[in-house]
């Protein structure tokens, strides 16, 4: 039987998401073949397939993955054939039974760890941990610090919400359902707002008696990007991660000085992730925080690989919680 993939011919609805009959061949120098177990459903899976994030065509979707190597090229010595293995990665192309990547991309899974947690934590996992780990105000944060996450019961938020908790940080997290918001709660968060029923920048004021929080970690984008400003304590970060409800208009750059001297980042993990070395060390710090069971993956959603446009329906509804994966 032949591998498949899914491909897109151009950026647009779930429905242009096909599942084809794809060759995988053999893995060049650098690079290796691994055979998916589970693939990880993110948020900018969509942005890739509707073309905010565009890509030249025809193109693969999907950044997450976890399953066993089949065969490595020259020079690969960190993983061998039969090794459990897992990754997060650009270009896109996870969506699919088997591929052939660059190997420095990729690490090993331990025993402990289920391929379905491992597709489902990899590039949300990797993302929580640069933002609460990598992503910082001036002088730090600190046990005790206040930062606002948004959508905090999705896939980076519930485990933003544990790994604050690890920190000590005081996390407010935003959430669109009651439902969701006693998820993040109980993930980890201390306190929580329903921002489509309240304010959530006068809700931040009262709960941090009119200071504000030292960061604020966006991935909502256009609806929230105002509230998220008036979050902010003076000298503040905003860090603007993502888009999920449209992407953020040009700013003028004198609303943060108004704001109070605020600063801000548009990070992406793949900065992060530039070499194998630096790869490896986040990652391993990732896996010792889910073995030791302080961070736990929530896998809420799985799908058969052929019902991909399923789940992204399920994404784009915000009806989903935690992780999602596609099974292969
Ligand atoms: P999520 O599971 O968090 O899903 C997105 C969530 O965004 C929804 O569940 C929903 O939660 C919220 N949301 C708010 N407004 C909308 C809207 N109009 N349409 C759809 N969703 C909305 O996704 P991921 O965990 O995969 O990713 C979270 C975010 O982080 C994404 O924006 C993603 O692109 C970004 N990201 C950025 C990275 C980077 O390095 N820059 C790396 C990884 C992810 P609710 O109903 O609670 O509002």
């Amino acid at each position: 039987m032949s591998d498949l993939a899914v491909r897109i011919q151009q950026p647009g609805g779930p429905e242009q998401m096909q599942l084809v009959p794809v060759e995988v061949g053999e893995p060049g120098p650098g690079e290796l073949r691994i055979r998916h177990v589970a693939v990880g459903l993110n948020y900018i899976d969509v942005y890739h397939r509707n073309g905010v994030y565009p890509l030249p065509m025809p193109a693969g979707i999907g950044m997450e993955a976890a399953g066993f190597v089949e065969a490595v090229g020259e020079g690969v010595t960190h993983l061998k054939p039969g090794d459990r293995a897992a990754y997060a990665s650009q270009p896109p192309g996870a969506y699919c039974t088997a591929r052939v990547m660059p190997a420095r991309c990729v690490v090993r899974l331990p025993d402990e760890i289920s391929f379905e947690t491992g597709a489902g934590m990899m590039l949300k996992g990797l993302t929580a941990q640069y933002l609460l780990r990598r992503t910082l105000p001036q002088g730090g944060l600190h046990a005790g610090d206040f930062v606002l996450f948004h959508a905090a019961a999705g896939g980076v938020g519930l485990i933003a919400c544990q790994w604050a908790r690890l920190l000590g940080l005081r996390l407010i997290g935003t959430a669109g359902s009651d439902e969701k918001c006693q998820l993040a709660l109980d993930a980890g968060a201390t306190h929580v707002i329903n921002y489509r029923r309240e304010d959530f920048a006068a809700r931040v004021r009262e709960i941090t008696e009119g200071r504000g929080v030292k960061v604020v970690y966006d991935s909502v984008g256009a609806d929230t990007w105002a509230g998220s400003l008036d979050s902010l304590a003076p000298f503040g970060l905003m860090a603007s991660f993502g888009n999920a409800s449209g992407v953020v208009p040009p700013v003028a750059l004198g609303t943060l000085a108004a704001k109070g001297s605020l600063y801000l980042t548009r990070p992406t993990l793949f900065t992060h992730l530039a070499t194998r070395e630096s790869t490896q060390a986040m990652a391993d710090e990732l896996i010792e925080v889910v073995k030791s069971g302080a961070v736990r993956i929530h896998v809420d959603q799985r799908y058969p690989l052929a019902e991909v446009a399923r789940a992204h329906r399920d994404l784009e509804a915000r009806s989903t919680t935690g992780s999602g994966v596609l099974l292969v």
